[in-house]
C-alpha cells in the first residue's frame, strides 16, 4: 500500500470541496488500496458526516452511511432489500459496510484486481483478458469489446427493481438521479462506471412507496452458500390478486455489467396467472440479447431459471 493522507471532514461542505477519495466502511477501498488497484493520495473518512437514518414511513429513505446489517434488520424495509443485503458478504462485513459504499463497490473481476494484468477498466487501452481468458463468472448482458465484468452489488439489483433514487451532494449543490440511470454500460469507456461527478457524494437512497413490494424476494445463486458473489441473482416484487399478476418488478444481477431490469418479463407477467408455467413463459425473454463467452454460456439458462425460482418464491411470500 502506498502512503496517503487521511482526513475526516466535519461537514458536508468541507467533504465535497476538498480533494480526495471517500472512505466509509473501507471494506472495498482498503482492500483495493492494499492490492495497489487504487492509489489515492488523499483519503477522506466521511463517518463523522450526518448521513444516517432509516425512515420507512413513506417508502424508504436510508442515509448513505447506514450499515448493511442495520438496514437488513430494520422491520420496515421491503423484503427484497433485506434479503439482498442478508445474502451479501458476511455478518462482519455487513456490520462495517455502508449502503453508499455498497453501491459504489468495484467489480470482482480477477483481472481488474490484479495489477500485473491488463484491464481496460483499470488502465484504459491496455485490453481485456477476460474476453478470451477465465470468464466463467463474467457478464453475458451489457458487455462490450472492452469490458465484460459483472456489477457486484446485490443491493443495487433490489433497488433498481424498486425504482430507487440517489440523492447526491457536490460543490455545485444537490441533485437526484434514478439508480437505473446512474450506472453506465462499459461501452468504449469501462473506466467510467457511473454518473458521479468529481467530488460528489451519495447522501441518501430513496425508494418510492410501493405497498405491494411487501410481497417480494431476492434469490441468489452462487458457488457456495455464503460469503460469495452471485453467479446469478433475481429480485422480484409481485402484485397478486385472485392468483393473477396485476403488476411485477424483476431485475437480475451477476449476469450483467450493471444491475439489469427485465421490463419485458414484467410486461409478460401482467395479467398472467401466478403459476410456474406462466412464470416460465414470462422468463423466456430474460436473456434476450445475451452474448456468452467461452466459459459462461451456462448463465443464459441459469438466468431464466433463477427468475422463475424467484417468481415462485415471491408468489408464496
Ligand atoms: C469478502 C467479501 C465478500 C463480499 N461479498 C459481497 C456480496 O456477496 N454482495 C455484495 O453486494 N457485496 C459484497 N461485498 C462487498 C461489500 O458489500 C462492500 O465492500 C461494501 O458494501 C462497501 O461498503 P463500504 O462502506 O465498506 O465502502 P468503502 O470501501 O468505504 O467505499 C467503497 C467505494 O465507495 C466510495 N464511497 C463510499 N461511500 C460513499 C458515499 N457516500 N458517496 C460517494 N462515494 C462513497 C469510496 O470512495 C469507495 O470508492 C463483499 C466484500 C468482501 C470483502
Amino acid at each position: 500500500m502506498r502512503p496517503f493522507e487521511l482526513t475526516a471532514p466535519a461537514t458536508l461542505d468541507a467533504a465535497v470541496t476538498t480533494p480526495g477519495t471517500y472512505l466509509a466502511g473501507g471494506t472495498t477501498l482498503v482492500d483495493l488500496m492494499k492490492l495497489n488497484v487504487l492509489t489515492p493520495r488523499h483519503v477522506k473518512d466521511i463517518n463523522d458526516l450526518p448521513l444516517r437514518g432509516i425512515d420507512t414511513r413513506d417508502g424508504l429513505r436510508v442515509g448513505a452511511l447506514e450499515r448493511m446489517s442495520d438496514v437488513a434488520g430494520h422491520p420496515g424495509v421491503y423484503p427484497v432489500i433485506s434479503r439482498a443485503l442478508l445474502l451479501s458478504a458476511s455478518q462482519q462485513l455487513r456490520n462495517m459496510a455502508s449502503i453508499g459504499g455498497n453501491l459504489l463497490q468495484r467489480t470482482r473481476c480477477g483481472y481488474f484486481r490484479d495489477v500485473a494484468m491488463p484491464c481496460d477498466k483499470r488502465r484504459p487501452g491496455s485490453g481485456c483478458p477476460a474476453l478470451t481468458g477465465a470468464n466463467r463468472g463474467h457478464a453475458v448482458l451489457g458487455t462490450s469489446g472492452k469490458c465484460v465484468a459483472t456489477h457486484p452489488s446485490d443491493l443495487a439489483v433490489a433497488l433498481v427493481a424498486l425504482d430507487a433514487e440517489l440523492r447526491l451532494a457536490g460543490a455545485e449543490g444537490t441533485r437526484t438521479v434514478a439508480l437505473a440511470d446512474f450506472y453506465r454500460l462499459p461501452g468504449e469507456t469501462p473506466e467510467v462506471e457511473n454518473d458521479l461527478r468529481p467530488g460528489e457524494l451519495i447522501t441518501e437512497v430513496v425508494v418510492p412507496r410501493l405497498d405491494w413490494a411487501r410481497r417480494s424476494t431476492y434469490v441468489k445463486v452462487r458457488d457456495r452458500a455464503s460469503y460469495e458473489f452471485a453467479l446469478c441473482s433475481a429480485a422480484v416484487a409481485l402484485d397478486l390478486r385472485d392468483s393473477r399478476v396485476v403488476d411485477a418488478r424483476v431485475a437480475v444481477g451477476g449476469v450483467a455489467t450493471v444491475p439489469w431490469r427485465l421490463t419485458s418479463v414484467e410486461e409478460a407477467l401482467r395479467g398472467a396467472p401466478a403459476t410456474v408455467e406462466a412464470f416460465t413463459d414470462a422468463a423466456s425473454s430474460a436473456a434476450d440479447g445475451a452474448t456468452p463467452l467461452a466459459h459462461n454460456g451456462f448463465k443464459v439458462d441459469l438466468l431464466k431459471r433463477t427468475v422463475v425460482r424467484a417468481l415462485v418464491e415471491g408468489s408464496r411470500a
